[in-house]
């Protein structure tokens, strides 16, 4: 009895001077890239439990700090549905070795977009393209431009590899100037610029974002107008919002009321005579991809242009529906209203390449407009120009075939 109540008072000590001593000891530092980072900035908070405070890094920083600046700029808060980002972060842009991907919960966690509410738009560019940030607000139509750093990005990214708790901490402490090599902030109501375009054009020409002015401002207005989102979905393939490009969401839509198919990408074999940017929407809403072997890309000459009938004279797509397990297919040659939707749109064709004048983009933008009005009417501006069957898979391999031109092997056109 007596031996277990002294073993219970030397526990007691041993525990009492263990806690005196642990008070007298500092404190446990905390983890430099985690809590102590969070402490110092707390609207990290959001984006460091969205990822986990253990897998921030500088990539998930730099899409942090452009929509920080850009809500700032714009007098936004966090979540405010007038706001949409773009971005070619986390497609394929990259940064030397480093994919940017984590840049978009930067982005999404800071200012609230997200694919789900319809407002980020994650544009296609080529691996090497600078990695840009755009924040427009649907009220004032004001728009914030960024481009990150690539070399500085680059070496960031190389000390968090390391030493991961300095990088971050360090570049939190960078100035927005030191992060992004340009910082724009325009307004581009698509009204202000058709008005005023010779003052946009000086814009243009300064590349006040970067080279990509055409691409955030078509999209970011009509995506004020209230764009589709397949449409946006067709836009980040395409880069940009053109004539061109809606002209092929309507080809899509006539076919999908006239000519469907419950399995697109086996069904449809789609030739594509002559390409444009229609083609970036056929594989995008119908996944008839060149790689799966659903898309046929013929280019018409100019001598070519000059031979076809006046009815097939705005020629656009051959579709062939084979349902499976069916004998032979079916085709349908599309065309597009073009004389239509100059005409509509108040504009001329010969603009179109004027590519050392503000008219170039005028006409297309002063078009995207006007073509908004019809994305559920496709049948006002789509027409078929031919219907026929196809009976053989031998038949269907020719219309594909190299050197063979499908609009003459239908009828549609003077052989050479
Ligand atoms: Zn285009």
């Amino acid at each position: 009895m007596k031996v277990k109540t002294m073993v219970a008072l030397l526990v007691l000590v041993m525990v009492v001077s263990g806690a005196l001593v642990g008070c007298a000891s500092p404190a446990p530092t905390a983890p430099q890239g985690g809590t102590s980072l969070i402490n110092d900035y707390p609207s990290l908070k959001p984006l460091a439990s969205f990822v986990g405070e253990e897998n921030l890094s500088v990539l998930n920083l730099v899409g942090f700090k452009a929509a920080d600046r850009a809500m700032k700029e714009l007098k936004l808060e966090k979540g405010d549905l007038n706001i949409l980002a773009l971005t070619d972060a986390g497609y394929i842009a990259r940064i030397g070795e480093y994919t940017t991907e984590k840049a978009l919960d930067g982005v999404m966690l800071t200012s609230g977009t997200s694919r789900g509410k319809g407002n980020l738009a994650n544009l296609h560019k080529p691996h090497n393209a600078s990695l840009w940030f755009a924040f427009f607000d649907k009220k004032s139509k004001g728009c914030v431009y960024l481009e990150a750093d690539n070399e500085v990005l680059r070496n960031y990214l190389e000390r968090e590899k390391t030493g991961i708790d300095a990088a971050l901490s360090e570049f939190m402490k960078l100035k927005d100037n030191e992060i992004f090599t340009k910082i724009a902030k325009e307004n581009i109501d698509a009204d202000r610029l058709l008005n005023n375009p010779e003052s946009w054009q000086k814009k243009m020409v300064a590349e006040v974002f970067g080279g990509n002015e055409f691409s955030i401002f078509t999209i970011s207005n009509l995506w004020a107008m209230g764009l589709p989102n397949d449409f946006l979905k067709v836009a980040e393939l395409h880069d940009h919002i053109c004539p061109g490009l809606t002209s092929g969401y309507l080809i899509a839509e006539y076919i999908k009321k006239n000519f469907p198919t419950p399995a697109p990408r086996y069904e449809y074999t789609v030739i594509a005579i002559p390409p444009w940017c229609k083609d970036d929407a056929l594989i995008q809403i119908f996944e008839t991809n060149v790689g799966h072997k659903r898309l046929y890309v013929k280019h018409l000459t100019k001598e070519q242009m000059a031979q076809l009938p006046e009815e097939a004279k705005n020629v656009a797509n051959v579709f062939i529906r084979w349902p499976k397990g069916a004998q032979k297919g079916e085709g349908l040659v599309v065309g597009f209203d073009w004389d239509k939707a100059y005409e509509g749109s108040g504009t001329s064709p010969k603009d179109l390449k004027a590519f050392d004048t503000y008219k170039w983009w005028w006409v297309r933008l002063k078009m995207d407009i006007w073509m908004m009005d019809y994305l559920d009417k496709p049948e006002e501006l789509v027409f078929a120009i031919k219907e026929f069957s196809v009976e053989s898979q031998a038949e269907l391999d020719n219309l594909k075939a190299a050197g063979v031109n499908p609009l003459v092997e239908l009828g549609i056109m003077p052989g050479p």
